[in-house]
């Protein structure tokens, strides 16, 4: 079985690829190597595919370029049985500065995706979407899928379109689409400028971890092997195809009670540093997960807790080769 794992140098698509080749299927990386953070932390990601390949005699291709590439695209999609698109420019912040670039990745690149496996036998096309696509909210209460989707950044409104889009492919064209709706995820490699990395890198350095707004924000944080999870699940079902599907832990925590865990756990005597809040951020997220339970049978086993605990314990076994590239993001 061959998958293209699009954004594989990344964040979540790296541990896509990761336990992909761990089950011995082959997987080509597409990523364009964007530097929106350290390209260290990428290249070690590729080096830890080349090396479970390796151990587990899959094929593996890193390729070096980009979803708005149409030719590209075509060629790639044509071999792969499934396409794990998590490509994207991230980060609700930087797309306030850059609307149109975001467009042109996210969605014109979803967009070549899709036609480029219009016409092919793909088992499946799996979209990685995301919480922002239900956008700020007046009230309080867990995000479902039937809920409006009124999406307030250009990346929430960018993910919402090319999310929009895997949808109509599958009604209109067949195509085998699901979209995924991750709730902010973390864990080891995870992208410098998130909350949880910038927390514990800031306090293993003896520098207050930097909280924006009056930490009051809450944020259902998902662990990575559950995500992973979540993925996966969609080699072997076609229950969620033509769906949205929301992919969180519904384990939501305070900003700021965040924080001053982490820095009564790595640095005592440090006091929290308050920053401005940013519009587009989200006031609240919080995942109902029944759809993913109804359909994935997804069952998240790590509370925002014993996620973070272990990505600490992570962060200090790869202190020497991670923390200089987060803290020169
Ligand atoms: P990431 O930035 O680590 O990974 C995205 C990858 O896409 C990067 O390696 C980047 O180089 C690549 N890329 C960017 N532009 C490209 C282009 N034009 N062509 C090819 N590759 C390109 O981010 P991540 O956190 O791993 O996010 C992965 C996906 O999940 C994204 O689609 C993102 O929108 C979505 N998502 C992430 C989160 C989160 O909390 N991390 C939450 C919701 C949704």
């Amino acid at each position: 079985m061959h998958v293209l794992v699009t954004g594989g140098a990344g964040f979540i698509g790296g541990h896509l690829a990761q336990s992909f080749l761990g089950d011995g299927h082959d997987v080509t990386v597409l990523d364009a190597m964007d530097p929106f953070y350290d390209l260290g932390i990428k290249r070690h990601t590729v080096d830890v595919h080349e090396r479970i390949a390796d151990d587990n005699e899959s094929n593996y291709r890193f390729v070096d370029g980009d979803v708005r590439d149409q030719a590209l695209v075509t060629e790639l999609v044509a071999d792969a049985d499934y396409v794990y698109h998590q490509a994207a420019k991230a980060g609700v912040r930087p797309s306030v500065e850059a609307p149109r670039e975001y467009n042109e990745v996210n969605v014109d690149g979803t967009l070549n995706l899709l036609d480029a496996a219009r016409d092919t036998d793909l088992e499946r096309f799996v979209y990685a979407s995301s919480s922002s696509v239900y956008g700020g909210r007046e009230e309080y209460a867990p995000f479902a899928e039937t809920d409006p989707t009124l999406p307030v950044s250009p990346y929430g409104v960018s993910k919402l379109a090319g999310e929009r889009y895997a949808c109509a492919y599958h009604e209109v064209y067949g195509l085998p689409t699901v979209a995924l709706r991750y709730f902010t995820v973390y864990g080891p490699r995870m992208r410098p400028n998130m909350a949880i990395s910038n927390f514990v890198s800031r306090c293993r350095n003896g520098e207050p971890p930097v909280v924006y707004g009056d930490g009051t924000q809450t944020r259902d944080f998902t662990f990575i092997a559950d995500v992973v999870d979540a993925n996966r699940t969609l080699l072997g079902t076609d229950a969620a195809d033509g769906e949205a599907v929301n992919v969180g832990s519904t384990d939501t925590i305070q900003i700021r009670t965040l924080a001053a865990e982490i820095r009564d756990q790595l640095a005592p005597d440090l006091e929290l540093e308050f920053a401005e809040r940013y519009d587009a951020d989200a006031e609240h997220t919080h995942a109902d997960t029944a759809k993913a339970q109804e359909l994935l049978a997804y069952d998240p086993d790590h509370t925002i807790r014993e996620g973070v605990a272990k990505f600490i314990e992570w962060y200090e076994r790869n202190r020497e080769w991670y923390e200089p590239l987060v803290l020169a993001s």
